[in-house]
C-alpha cells in the first residue's frame, strides 16, 4: 500500500506545502491533517484530525508539519516524535516554505484558486477556439483569449471558478438534502458536491464515458419535479433542440428548484443561429467553436425567458472589487443564470 504525505496544518503554510508537493507530482498521496477539522476535504485532499491520525497511523510515511508559529511547530515535532517513537519521519518545514515563497507573508496580491484552494503568483492565460476573426470583432464572455484562464495547480479554468464561487456563496448545495442533476460535469465541481453526503448526485452526458448516465437532455429518463438542482454549463450552445432541451429540464425540476446554467454571450448582437450552418468551419467561424450550434447574444434573457423561467443573472462585476476578481481569476463579465420555474 502507498504510504501517505500528512501535512499537519491547512493555513496558507499547510497549502503552500501542498502546492510544492503537487509541482513534484506527488499529491495525489498527501492528507491533511488539523487539530480542529473544520472542513472534511480541501480540495481533493482529506482532512483528518490529530485523534484520527494517531489511532491509524500504520499507513503514514512521513509528517510535515507546516505551520506559521515556530513554538507551537516545534511543539508539535516533539508531539508526533514521541507518539511515532521514530517509527515515522517528522519534520518541519515551516522555514523552507518562508524561505522559498517571498510572498507568503503578504498574500495581498496573490491569487487563489478556490478549485482547490492553491495560493499561487499567477494563472495561466490560454484560448479554446484560437485566433479567428469573430473573436477579433467582437467580445465573447466566456469564450476567446483569457489572461487569467487556467490554474497551473490543478489545470481548472477560470468559468468553473465563478460557478463553483456562486455555487458555494448562493446556494446551499453543499449543505442541503438535495438531487442534483449535473450535466457535462466539470470534474472539481463534481466531486465538491459529492462531498455533501445528504445529497444524491448524478451527472449527465450524451456519451456515456463522460459522465455516471447516459442522458440526452431532450428525453431525460427522470420523472418530474425530481431535482433540486440542475446545471449545465455551456451545454445549450450544443444543443440543436433547444426548446426540446429546456423543457425537459423544466419538467425534472422541482418546483422550488433553481436551474444553474452558463454559456458564451455575446452582447454585441443578438443571438446567431442558422440551421444551414453545418459545416466545422462555418460553425468556428460564426459561433466560435466547431460543435456549437448557436451563438447566444443580447436577446438570452428573453429568449429562456420565454420558456416559463425568472433569471438573476450573477457577474463577478456586480459583486466584488476589480483587485479580487483578478485575485480569484474570474473572467469580470462572466455570466451564470439562476433560473427557476415561474409558477
Ligand atoms: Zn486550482
Amino acid at each position: 500500500m502507498d504510504k501517505k504525505i500528512v501535512v499537519f496544518g491547512t493555513g496558507q503554510f499547510g497549502r503552500k506545502a501542498v502546492e510544492y508537493l503537487r509541482v513534484l507530482g506527488i499529491s495525489d498521496k498527501v492528507i491533511f491533517c488539523e487539530t480542529n477539522v473544520k472542513e472534511k476535504r480541501i480540495g481533493k485532499i482529506p482532512v483528518v484530525s490529530l485523534l484520527e491520525l494517531i489511532s491509524g497511523y500504520a499507513d503514514i510515511g512521513i509528517v510535515l508539519i507546516a505551520i506559521k508559529d515556530k513554538k507551537e511547530s516545534e511543539r508539535l515535532r516533539s508531539y508526533f516524535s514521541s507518539v511515532f517513537i521514530d517509527r515515522i519521519p517528522v519534520i518541519e518545514i515551516s522555514d523552507f516554505i518562508r524561505d522559498n515563497y517571498g510572498k507568503l507573508e503578504n498574500d495581498g496580491d496573490s491569487h487563489y484558486c478556490n478549485l482547490c484552494n492553491s495560493y499561487l503568483d499567477e494563472f495561466q492565460p490560454g484560448s479554446i477556439a484560437g485566433d479567428i476573426e469573430l473573436f477579433k470583432k467582437h467580445h465573447i464572455v466566456g469564450a476567446g483569449y483569457r489572461r487569467n484562464m487556467y490554474c497551473p495547480a490543478c489545470k481548472g479554468d477560470d468559468r468553473s471558478r465563478w460557478v463553483l464561487y456562486c455555487l458555494s456563496n448562493y446556494t446551499d448545495i453543499f449543505s442541503s438534502h438535495c438531487n442534483v442533476l449535473h450535466f457535462a460535469p466539470e470534474d472539481n465541481i463534481s466531486q465538491r458536491i459529492q462531498s455533501n453526503s445528504y445529497c444524491d448526485y448524478y451527472s449527465g452526458d450524451i456519451l456515456i464515458e463522460r459522465a455516471m448516465h447516459k442522458i440526452d437532455i431532450t428525453n431525460i429518463q427522470f420523472k418530474d419535479g425530481f431535482f433540486d438542482y440542475i446545471i449545465l454549463n455551456h451545454v445549450m450552445e450544443h444543443i440543436v433542440n433547444e426548446s426540446e432541451a429546456v423543457r425537459e429540464i423544466i419538467r425534472v425540476l422541482k418546483p422550488s428548484g433553481t436551474i444553474i446554467m452558463s454559456f458564451p454571450i455575446c452582447l454585441d448582437m443578438v443571438t446567431q443561429e442558422d440551421e444551414n450552418v453545418i459545416s466545422d468551419n462555418d460553425r468556428l467561424q460564426l459561433y466560435g467553436q466547431v460543435d456549437h450550434v448557436r451563438l447566444y447574444g443580447n436577446d438570452f434573457l428573453t429568449r429562456f425567458k420565454n420558456y416559463g423561467l425568472s433569471i438573476e443573472v450573477y457577474s463577478p462585476t456586480n459583486f466584488m472589487a476589480d483587485q479580487d476578481i483578478e485575485k480569484y481569476g474570474f473572467i469580470k463579465d462572466d455570466m451564470l443564470l439562476m433560473c427557476r420555474k415561474v409558477i
